[in-house]
């Protein structure tokens, strides 16, 4: 028998229904005609999610590691120089693929939980008279930490120092379920994965190259194969790929933008932010803090919740999972023990919120913290009910 419960990792994400049927699909030939009627939808769709009237876009059967290593790979040399910030688990094992890669990384040590520095960026950026950076990295979205960094004021700093370097962004845990707005904010590559805001199983690498990028392609010198997105470009041109694609998951995929696209991009960003209020308050009414330091950091799809001093977060996620079957996220790296985390992305209502709430109230009671069961439901619940959406309200 099973008793399934929702996530609250952030990431993978809850599947809803309609995408497991869609990812379960009879063998069809990816060389034949089907198989352009699920690809080339899935490509635009993303492109609409990305914002981009420009980009080309690209799905590696791998995950958004993969998506790191083709933004890296098909647009640099080895000893370019990067400029990097460190604020997380996430943006370090992106720095340390850089650095295996051999690329010349400038780190800007960031504390976990603080963002990205544009003004530190812009220092830097305007410091580096003869353009030796060619890229600059930037994780929207730190999911280590539930720190979202502000992608424009980077645009606006690498524009202010008069720097041509290609700007790439981890968009893994933001994109289609935050305001992304790849034109806008001028990113070259935007990088994502299926598990996270796109809420199906882990196993597509998506990315979008400006055009910017895609004319840095010939010069770039670092070894790729699997990753070329020449390789790639050619395949879709042909209907196919260059090898055999996770026609199951773009189906997903396809199904999954359509999804979005009929709920509209700003009623999902609306709906992860009314939803991860509620986390918040009611974080706040147990008395915990956040590990973002401030309100204009605070993510939309993931919140690292604090835990009293001497006390090991980490218990809270084994308890969980040990007593009701509920997985919340463990902090990483530097955060490790002190902090847990709730993950709010994907496909999650009000309603599912409530029960992490609840099941977060319950672990940390039983594990002695001081905290009063019902609080943070409460508070949640207060900021849920005041928000519905108009269209529910009228509905009730
Ligand atoms: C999940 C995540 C990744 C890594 O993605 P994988 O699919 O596990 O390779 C990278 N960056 C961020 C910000 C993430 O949240």
């Amino acid at each position: 028998m099973s008793f399934q419960n929702p996530v609250f990792i952030p990431g993978p994400t809850n599947i809803p229904e309609v995408l497991r049927k869609a990812v379960d699909m009879p063998t069809l030939d990816h060389r034949s005609p089907l198989f352009g009627q699920i690809l080339h939808p899935a490509l635009a769709g993303v492109k609409t999610i990305l914002k981009s009237e420009t980009a080309e876009v690209f799905i590696f059967p791998a995950s958004g590691t993969g998506g790191w290593e083709t933004a890296l790979t098909n647009t640099l040399s080895p000893g370019d120089k990067v400029l990097a910030a460190r604020n997380g688990m996430f943006s370090h094992r992106w720095i340390d693929m850089c650095q295996r890669h051999e690329l010349d990384v400038e780190i800007v040590e960031t504390p976990w939980g603080a963002g990205i520095s544009a003004d530190r960026y812009e220092e830097i950026l305007t410091a580096d008279k003869g353009h030796q950076i060619k890229a600059v990295l930037a994780t929207h979205n730190e999911t280590a930490t539930g720190v979202k960094s502000d992608i424009a004021a980077i645009r606006r700093a690498m524009d202010a120092a008069g720097h041509p370097a290609m700007l790439f962004v981890d968009g893994v845990s933001s994109i289609a379920s935050i305001d992304f707005r790849m034109d806008e904010w001028g990113v070259d590559v935007a990088v994502t994965g299926s598990q996270k805001g796109f809420m199906l199983p882990a196993g597509l690498a998506i990315v979008g190259f400006s055009p910017k990028a895609m004319a840095a392609l010939g010069g770039a010198t670092l070894q790729r194969t699997f990753f070329d997105v020449r390789d790639m470009a050619n395949g879709y041109a042909a209907n196919g790929y260059p090898y055999t694609p996770a026609v199951g998951l773009l189906n997903g995929l396809k199904m999954s933008v359509e999804m979005l696209l009929d709920e509209g991009l700003e009623n999902v960003f609306a709906r992860h932010n009314r939803i991860a209020s509620g986390v918040r308050a009611a974080a706040d009414a147990w008395g915990l803090s956040l590990c973002a330091q401030s309100p204009d950091l605070y993510s939309d799809t993931v919140s690292a919740i604090r835990t009293p001093e001497g006390f090991n977060a980490t218990d809270v996620v084994t308890h969980a999972a040990e007593a009701y079957g509920v997985a919340f996220g463990v902090g990483l790296g530097d955060v490790a023990g002190k902090v847990f985390r709730i993950g709010h992305l994907g496909s999650l209502t009000d309603v599912m919120a409530l029960s992490g709430i609840a099941t977060a109230e319950m672990v940390m009671v039983d594990l002695g913290l001081n905290i009063k069961l019902g609080s943070g439901v409460a508070a949640a619940q207060e900021v849920y009910r005041a928000t519905v959406p108009n269209a529910a309200k009228a509905a009730a």
